[in-house]
């Protein structure tokens, strides 16, 4: 929040959320990394001003309006008649169910458990932090105490739920059982590692806890990185890495990156833009092994047997959602929990869950975008409110790889050919198309 107060007539502050990335540009704070001081209205922002985490322009951004929480009653003597809502994960999916229920309802008893401390950050910007010289101190937005005092709701942090009984309602975690009169359940995905990558040896990029250690044995001075994976992880850790100085090579299984997502033209526009920066890319490699030489380094067997050695190695191979919390409770589970797509209600009876960790139609969607109106549906289910209920939608993907930065529009079919529609030295457009219509189209 801003210390400065308008001073030109027009009114409070306004905030404008970037449906991209979800960071939300405050007039009050501007963006002074980018040359916009703090008071500057949306409104004056130059059309050719970039989103700081995901490159996206002023286009992208929609007016956001956090309605302000109904004072909430403080957690020792609000009412406990009922047990009330439990959350489970304090990442964005939960906090924003919180927020979503404080904006409606002063009183329901909240409680929150997770897993790590709670802390708000942006989880986007891991993938450009250390390009731009930010610490985890600067990734942190608010504490997990400071967000529980604010919402009145009891945060239970380093906890981690650990079973569930529908008949019961009751949750149990490893700081005791709670009853929940609705649960929701936004415990997110965690890395996917293949078997032969020996967890020890390779850092994985999912929360800012990890972020935070490895930032430390970066700041050691430049080293040796090696990234498994070109995903869009993966190809954002590369670029990251390499503007922070460091000397990387990005494993890949295909011979351009991204190659289940993006048409040889743009991939290759990718690996133009990457390899500007230093990245060496190995394409068509997969790894094979880990193992750790007598001086520290750690040597990747590739399956062509060949090797490379690296100071540091990160796994960017994917998430999955952990199933054993919710298999274990008989709750329908295909790659993610299963929920109605329009209530996000799962399976068992007053449980809803929302983000990373849920499927529709046995797609993980893991993005920021659709947080938003998913927590506000969920919000009005549990305090029996009207509301139209969510409505799916792709979100557009945005690739922070600032070197060659591509979004993707639409529902990419993965496989299906796609156009061009312009390719020239500075653009490059193509779309898919399915019975006359466009489906999908990218810009890089
Ligand atoms: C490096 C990176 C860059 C990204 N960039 C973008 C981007 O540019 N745009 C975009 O839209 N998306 C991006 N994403 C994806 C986006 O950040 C995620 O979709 C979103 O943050 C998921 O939020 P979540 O709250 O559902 O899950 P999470 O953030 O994973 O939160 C889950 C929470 O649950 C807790 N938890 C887990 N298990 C348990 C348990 N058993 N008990 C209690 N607590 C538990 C965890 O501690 C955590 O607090 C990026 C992701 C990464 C990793």
């Amino acid at each position: 929040m801003s210390d400065l107060a308008p001073a030109d007539g027009l009114g409070p502050w306004q905030q404008f959320l970037c449906r991209a990335c979800g960071l939300i540009y405050d007039e009050g704070e501007g963006d002074p990394d980018s040359g916009l001081p703090p008071g500057t209205r949306f409104a004056d922002i130059p059309e050719d001003w970039a989103c700081p985490i995901c490159g996206v322009t002023k286009a992208d951004f929609e007016p956001y309006r956090r309605r302000a929480p109904v004072a909430p009653m403080p957690v020792s003597v609000a009412p406990q008649r009922r047990p009330g809502v439990v959350i489970v994960g304090g990442g964005i999916s939960g906090w924003s169910v919180a927020e979503a229920i404080r904006a409606e309802d002063a009183r329901v008893p909240i409680t929150l458990v997770t897993a790590c401390d709670g802390g708000l950050y942006h989880k986007p910007e891991l993938s450009v932090a250390l390009g731009r010289g930010l610490n985890p101190e600067a990734l942190r937005r608010e504490t997990g105490d400071a967000a529980a005092a604010r919402l009145g709701l009891r945060l239970m942090a380093d906890t981690v739920a650990v079973g569930l009984s529908l008949e019961r309602h009751s949750l149990r975690t490893t700081r005791g059982t709670l009853a929940y009169t609705h649960l929701v359940l936004a415990h997110g995905a965690r890395p996917a590692l293949p078997a032969c990558l020996d967890p020890a040896l390779c850092w994985r990029v999912n929360d800012l806890a990890a972020w935070s250690a490895l930032h430390a044995e970066l700041a050691r001075g430049p080293r040796t990185v090696a990234v498994i994976g070109a995903g869009m992880v993966g190809c954002e850790l590369a670029e990251d890495l390499a503007r922070a100085g460091h000397a990387v090579t990005l494993v890949g299984a295909g011979s351009l990156p991204l190659p289940d997502l993006l048409p040889e033209p743009a991939g290759r526009r990718l690996l133009t833009g990457l390899e500007g920066l230093g990245v060496r890319y190995r394409g068509n490699s997969l790894v094979s092994g880990l193992s750790r030489t007598p001086d520290g380094l750690t040597t990747l067997a590739l399956a062509d047997g060949t090797r490379l050695s690296a100071a540091t190695v990160i796994a960017a191979t994917g998430l999955a959602t952990p199933s054993r919390l919710v298999r274990g409770a008989g709750l329908a589970f295909d790659h993610g929990i299963v929920v109605d797509p329009a209530s996000l209600r799962t399976s068992g009876p007053d449980i809803f869950a929302l983000g990373d960790c849920i499927s529709l139609d046995g797609q993980p969607c893991r993005f920021i975008e659709p947080v938003a109106h998913q927590a506000a549906v969920i919000a009005h289910a549990i305090l029996g409110r009207e509301h139209a209920g969510y409505a799916h939608a792709a979100p557009v993907i945005r690739l922070k790889t600032r070197s060659a930065p591509i979004a993707l529009h639409g529902a990419p079919v993965a496989g299906a050919p796609w156009y061009v529609v312009e390719d020239s030295e500075h653009r490059l457009a193509m779309e898919q198309r399915q019975g006359g219509a466009v489906t999908a189209w990218l810009a890089a």
